[in-house]
């Protein structure tokens, strides 16, 4: 196990791309968010008490048998299409033999020979815009693991020597993406890694199949990198970062991996197949278990399960049901908005286009609605320690505010606290600015009778303005806000102060 040890010193990832051409291949894991299991009634759900979701078919008590999940299956299959794969007219389960101290039935429930879905493709947008075409090998259905915790090193239990085991995830149901290997990224490698593992994460979310959260392990991807000298057609020897459950991991851990066997390679050493385990402090990985051959597993077709027989009229039922390809909508949406690309970049990374999409919907323009939300939505939800999509303010909540504004009712600065009070439960903005009065004052006699006493308080301010600094009159705005407690059109109080002078605005 000091096999890192004895690793020569990782090339830098210029110089392993000089020598070597890159082969990727992903294998990533999605659990689906079912109400119940892959193949049992327990509930499929996340953070509950361990050990409270497993029922006798979760535990492989003698006697039970397991039932496949119909909902389970149509995820698949509409993942499947929605990666462009053939769908299988029939399928079968297979027993994959292990010894799994996670897993109490010692097997785990897969898929082997016959993947309900196989041979598709994906295009993947690289930062560039430019796209790279992913052939799938397959994607299969599966079940997941329990959770083991050691408890002395996990810190949960002081010294502790032995590890829990939670079987609360054991069962829920999965599907594994498999893609055929990658050639012809080069040293767009690790970008393509992230690339592809981002575009599966929209799509799951998109068919809404999946929470879809990485950091939960909800999509979680295995990394194999080889390399081969430049030129060669034949595949080096693969190595399998596991679990990487991060976009940024994906990325780092693919670098590292060219640059490892680079080191190793260059230094006319072998390298071993096996997994290996991304560590994300040093942004190294370490090795793991010894590969087993597909033969270890000795697997076979599950006794306990009849074959998935799929009809044309089901797929093409699924079919209809799939949402626009995420990549597709962003393209149309980027296009609509006319937003900047780095604009729009913003928007999606901070998971808005929904939002924004459906204000713009209810007639906000799209430079309001981007204003709404990357401004001062996030601001609040910065502040309360939430994201912007869940501080539960509608669409329409915005484009009324936004009306106030337009009809000269409230200022920017008076519809930002009125936003405030929306989120403390006020009701609507139009009640909000009816119930605290908050409507402009844009009525002569007290505007004017403010601008009067800012002027006669600010005597020097009106010399600059008199002598032609009619920017000076910005230091007359505060004053007057603060008179009017922030409800003051500045525009007006402008007007009124020029016309005090005398000065032609
Ligand atoms: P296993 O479960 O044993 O890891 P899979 O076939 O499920 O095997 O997945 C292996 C992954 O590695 C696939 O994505 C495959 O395309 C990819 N792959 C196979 N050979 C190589 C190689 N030499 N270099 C990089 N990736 C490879
Ligand atoms: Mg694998």
């Amino acid at each position: 196990m000091n096999e890192t040890l004895t690793d020569p010193q990782p090339l830098s990832f210029e110089e392993a791309l000089k020598k070597y051409e890159p082969v990727l291949g992903f294998e990533v894991h999605v659990e689906l968010n079912t109400v119940s299991k892959m193949f049992s009634s327990a509930p499929n759900a996340f953070g509950d008490e361990p050990n409270s979701n497993v029922n006798e078919v979760d535990l492989g008590l003698p006697g039970t048998l397991p039932v496949v999940n119909g909902r389970a299956v149509e995820s698949a299959i509409k993942l499947g299409l929605a990666l462009n794969c053939s769908i299988a007219e029939s399928c079968r389960f297979a027993r994959k033999q292990y010894f799994y101290p996670d897993t109490p039935k010692n097997w785990q429930t897969s898929q082997y020979d016959e993947p309900i879905a196989y041979d598709g493709w994906l295009d993947v947008e690289l930062d560039d815009g430019e796209i790279f075409r992913v052939e799938i090998e397959r994607a299969h259905m599966e079940e997941d693991a329990g959770k083991l915790t050691h408890a002395g090193t996990s810190g949960r239990i002081q010294g502790a020597d032995y590890s829990l085991v939670d079987y609360n995830r054991a069962g829920v149901p999965l599907i594994e993406i498999v893609t055929k290997p990658i050639t012809g990224a080069g040293e767009r490698a690790p970008e393509v890694a992230r690339a592809y593992v981002s575009a599966i994460r929209d799509i799951v979310k998109a068919l809404k199949i999946s929470d879809a959260r990485m950091e939960r392990g909800n999509v979680r991807c295995d990394a194999n990198v080889s390399l081969m000298p430049k030129g060669a057609s034949r595949f080096g020897t693969r190595s399998e970062t596991k679990n990487v459950n991060s976009l940024r991991a994906v990325e780092h851990a693919v670098t590292y991996e060219i640059r490892r066997h680079a080191g190793v390679l260059a230094a006319g050493g072998s390298i071993v197949q096996e997994t290996r385990h991304w560590q994300e402090t040093s942004r190294t990985t370490s090795p793991g278990r010894i590969k087993s051959d597909a033969d270890d597993y000795r697997y076979f077709p599950e006794p306990d399960l009849v074959p998935i027989v799929t009809t044309e009229e089901w797929i093409e039922t699924l079919r209809a049901e799939l949402p626009e390809p995420p990549a597709e909508r962003r393209r149309r949406l980027r296009e609509a908005w006319g937003y900047s690309d780095a604009e729009f970049r913003d928007v999606v990374a901070a998971g808005l286009l929904d939002e924004i999409e459906q204000t713009v919907e209810q007639g906000a323009s799209p430079a309001v609605a981007r204003k709404w939300w990357m401004g001062e939505l996030s601001r609040l939800a910065n502040a309360r320690e939430t994201a912007p999509a869940e501080l539960g303010v509608e669409p329409a909540t915005i484009v009324e505010l936004n009306q106030l504004i337009e009809d000269g009712k409230i200022n920017d600065k008076i519809a930002r606290q009125v936003l405030e009070y929306h989120l403390d439960g006020e009701g609507s903005p139009g009640q909000i600015v009816a119930q605290r009065g908050l409507e402009v004052v844009s009525d002569d006699g007290a505007l004017t009778a403010a601008v009067e006493k800012a002027m006669a308080e600010n005597p020097d301010v009106v010399e600059k303005v008199k002598g032609g600094k009619l920017k000076a009159i910005g230091a007359l705005i505060g004053p007057v806000m603060k008179e009017t407690k922030g409800q003051a059109d500045a525009g007006k109080v402008r007007q009124i102060v020029l016309e005090k002078l005398g000065i032609e605005g």
